[in-house]
């Protein structure tokens, strides 16, 4: 028995693949996936990477597709712009979000990581193909790395790492685009990068920890930092779909020889399962939180089982229940609860998006002002505004108090406020009340809210008096 196999036969209990016996990090030299699910999973992966490429491009009534500027506190979703005061719509959209990736990971398991998940599909797709085509076959890869630095060596290591940092430092750009919006992006493009120093930090930030990530850490990403791996023991149970060996077919198994009549099970313990596999594990110990769902293990054994004449699917995408006695996956009492609790939250948040208004207003008295009494016979109490534009174009705000006869609003120099496209703008204004009608210390104010001209709301507020 070969080094490699004998690691697997006695530590998949109590040691994870990624670790040696001496407690140092197992450098995984995954062969290369051929078969069907590999080429499905590379033209969804080359789909993938065009729409992560095309969205910061594509605008919706003007905003970004999608766009999570954190530094501004900016978000757009689907074209419409959220503020930070419209975060508890944002924070129930993430709350709906967890629910969904909760109610898939029942239903489908860790079908994300191996399908969507950026850091597998980078690294399948983009990272390990440059390794391969420029470092060769795992084999080959393991013996460059042991022999000593040569002129080829040399050559092969740097280029591979160059090309690394470009894709990397691509892949930033475009992430950042996600954050601050392509057009913030081109205009940090155009102008002198000193002049956008904190954001000429991020990229390089980026595109340095996307180089490390990509080059040298790898699957401890999936296998130690990702929390979503980590969570999925409570979330899977013997209803959910994974990637799965069917023991029941495959044991005991036994090395294949030519001519014998077999009498044990169908796996002839080839371990190319496990040599294919690039969190190095073997699936046949059963589902384990280092898989992520990659597919390249049911398209190796199949071409083995294609050359020796066995029916393909000994590794598939099974139930624990269908292995057990057949039964295929079922929408069960969990999911449904799950389902209806995701329902309600969509629907809450289509009702919150659909009620809201383009423009927000807040009004506040000034802390510590009581009230003045003007030689015109009224009694005035500042006010703060603040107003948040979420249009492409500039809002022109006016407030006319309602519940009082001939009250109206001073502002220095107007009557308005005027705010650009997409900005929030602050004011201070007078709300001035004929004497006779404020009868009381503490009385109640309402001031309708004019767009352009019409009344889109009503703030209701207090109004200051003196003591009777
Ligand atoms: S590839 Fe298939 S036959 Fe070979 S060891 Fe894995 S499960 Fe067994
Ligand atoms: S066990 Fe199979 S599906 Fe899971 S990570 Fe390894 S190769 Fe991919």
């Amino acid at each position: 028995m070969k080094e490699e196999e004998k690691f697997y036969e006695e530590t998949f209990r109590d040691t994870i693949t990624t670790v040696d016996k001496a407690g140092k990090w197992r450098w995984i030299y995954a062969i290369k996936p051929k078969g069907r699910w590999y080429n499905i999973r590379k033209v969804a992966a080359y789909l993938y990477f065009l729409l992560f490429v095309l969205v910061p491009f594509i605008k919706l009534d003007g905003n970004p597709l999608l766009m999570i500027n954190i530094l501004d506190s900016k978000f757009s979703i689907l074209g419409k712009m959220f503020w930070p005061h419209d975060m508890f719509i944002f924070a129930i959209l993430m709350i709906a979000l967890i629910v969904f990736i909760v109610l898939f990971t029942i239903a489908f398991g860790r079908l994300f990581c191996g399908w969507a998940c950026p850091q597998t599909i980078f690294l399948e797709f983009i990272f390990r193909p440059i390794e391969w085509l420029i470092e060769g076959s795992p084999s080959q890869q393991r013996k460059l790395d042991k022999a000593e630095w040569t002129i080829e060596k040399i050559i092969k290591k740097t280029s591979k790492h160059i090309l690394y940092l470009l894709i990397s430092f691509g892949i930033a750009n475009i992430f950042l685009a996600y954050i601050i919006g392509i057009d913030e992006l081109f205009v940090m493009v155009r102008e002198p990068l000193l002049e956008h120093k904190k954001m000429l930090f991020g990229l390089i930030g980026f595109s340095i920890l996307f180089y490390v990530v990509f080059a040298f850490v790898r699957d401890l990403i999936c296998t130690t930092v990702c929390p979503y791996g980590r969570l999925q023991s409570v979330m899977v149970d013997k209803n959910t779909m994974q990637v799965a060996y069917d023991y029941s077919r495959g044991e005991p198994r036994a090395r294949f020889k030519k001519n014998e009549i077999r009498t044990q099970g169908d796996c002839i313990d080839c371990f190319k399962c496990v040599m294919v596999c690039p969190t190095g594990i073997d699936i046949r110990n059963g589902t384990q939180m280092e898989c992520v769902a990659c597919t390249a293990c049911i398209d190796e054994c199949n071409t083995v089982m294609t050359a020796i004449n066995k029916p393909k699917g000994l590794i598939r995408y099974a139930s624990e229940n269908e292995l057990e006695g057949g039964e295929k996956i079922h929408f069960n009492a969990r999911m449904k609860a799950y389902s209806m609790v995701l329902f309600l939250l969509v629907g809450l948040i289509a009702f919150l998006i659909v009620s809201r208004n383009s423009v927000d207003v807040f009004i506040s008295k000034v802390k510590g002002q009581l009230y003045q009494e003007n030689p015109d016979g009224t009694f005035s109490n500042l006010y703060e505004l603040k107003i948040f534009n979420k249009n492409k174009s500039a809002a022109i705000i006016q407030l006319i108090p309602e519940n009082y006869k001939n009250a109206w609003v001073k502002v220095i120099g107007q009557q308005v406020f005027n705010v650009d496209a997409e900005k929030m703008a602050e004011y201070k204004f007078f709300v001035m009340i004929p004497r006779d009608q404020v009868l009381k210390r503490s009385n109640d104010l309402t001031i309708g809210l004019y767009l352009n001209g019409k009344k889109f709301n009503t703030v209701k507020t207090k109004f200051s008096g003196p003591f009777n």
